[in-house]
């Protein structure tokens, strides 16, 4: 079987290192000419509105899949014509506009922060009237990784903050004040079948997804699989899917949801029996879901701009290095370890040993 990938980033490269010992192949389309995925498959080199080249990309694979959401409506709505697509075009419609995003969450009785649509200044103004200070103001689209946000804390932040983001729409938040950032993937199956893997604790450092932690026995764990459940009946979904969430006042909010394998799931490629991209080849390709039981205590910690030595991270017990292959460039991310153990205790000295080398 050959998987198409719009994208060929660091998640269709872990994605094609784990559908490669299924005997699946792989093509990327991404206009990048350094596309790290390019070493473990068929680089099209395009733009993704590139009509030709989905095309070609159509006729030569049995299905497509998606490393990012931003993937331009279109592109989706042409390929669909011509092959299957997983996700759907409505739950990247969907994922891709913090709008819709959120109303979705609000019709599904999911908690989620106040919101409100910003087409203006006079709109910002109204909403930051209505919800209250401090809150968030974020692009309906396109924002990533604490991109496309301005928190706003007095009212001297609000005046001209709607040009300040670029007078794009975007959605103003009431301000969380979470106790800490959990995140719950799921996979979802062509007939429906779902699984959870267990909620990880997420640290972010300015916006960037820094640290994650596995938990075990989690007493959020069923609440967050009720509210993911949801959204994953809702779109008809295939395929795995990542849901932030705010833990606030013992519960949770919903902050946002990726249509993808992600980040906060990578520690699953050592720490689960089965791993987030493993699960979403087998998801899109109607194959059976593997097992999301977590082997041990595991964590995951990001490496931006740079990947520390490579003797030294590997003479870490039970540290496992994915280096991306990407050339390096402050603040991006080029690789990540996973650090397992079969208690927390020595889970936390060994990512103290890594934070150690990342630091330098
Ligand atoms: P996002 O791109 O929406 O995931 O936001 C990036 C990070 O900004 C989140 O992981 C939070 O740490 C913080 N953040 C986003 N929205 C809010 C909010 N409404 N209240 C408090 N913090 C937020």
């Amino acid at each position: 079987m050959k998987i198409g990938v719009i994208g060929g980033g660091q998640l269709g490269r872990m994605m094609a290192l784990a559908g490669t010992p299924l005997g699946m192949d792989f093509a990327f389309l991404d206009p990048a000419p350094d596309a790290c995925a390019q070493a473990l498959g068929e680089h099209i080199r395009a733009d993704y509105g590139d009509q030709d080249h989905l095309r070609q990309l159509a006729d030569e694979v049995d299905l497509v899949t998606f490393e990012f959401e931003s993937v331009p409506a279109e592109t989706v709505a042409f390929l669909s014509q011509f092959v299957p697509v997983y996700p759907s075009a409505e739950a990247l419609r969907i994922a891709r506009d913090r709008w819709f995003e959120k109303s979705m969450f609000k019709d599904l009785g999911i908690p989620t922060p106040d919101f409100a649509d910003i087409q203006s200044q006079a709109d910002l103004d109204a909403a930051v009237a209505a919800i209250g200070l401090p809150a968030v103001m974020k692009t309906r689209t396109l924002g990533y990784d604490g991109k496309g946000q301005k928190v706003l804390r007095k009212a001297e932040d609000v005046v001209g903050a709607f040009a300040e983001l670029g007078s794009v729409p975007c959605i103003l938040e009431g301000f969380v004040p979470f106790t800490g950032e959990v995140s719950l993937v799921a996979v979802r199956g062509r007939d429906g079948e779902t699984r959870f893997y267990p909620l990880v604790h997420n640290r972010h450092d300015s916006g960037v997804l820094a640290l994650s932690i596995t938990s075990t026995d989690h007493p959020l764990q069923a609440l967050a699989e009720d509210y993911v459940g949801r959204v994953l009946s809702k779109l008809d979904y295939v395929g795995v899917l990542a849901f932030e969430f705010f833990e606030v006042d013992g519960g949770l909010k919903a902050n946002e949801i990726a249509p993808r394998v992600h980040n906060s799931g990578h520690w699953t490629i050592e720490g689960a029996e089965c791993s987030q991209f493993e699960n979403h080849l087998r998801a899109v390709a109607g194959l059976p879901l593997g097992s999301t039981a977590k082997v041990g205590e595991s964590a995951m910690l990001n490496f931006l701009g740079s990947v520390p030595e490579v003797s030294q991270v590997t003479a870490i017990a039970d540290c496992h290095l994915h280096h991306y292959g990407k050339a390096f460039k402050a603040g991006r991310k080029v690789g990540h370890a996973t650090i397992r153990s079969k208690d927390m205790a020595t889970l936390k000295a060994r990512i103290a040993e890594v934070e150690a080398l990342i630091k330098g």
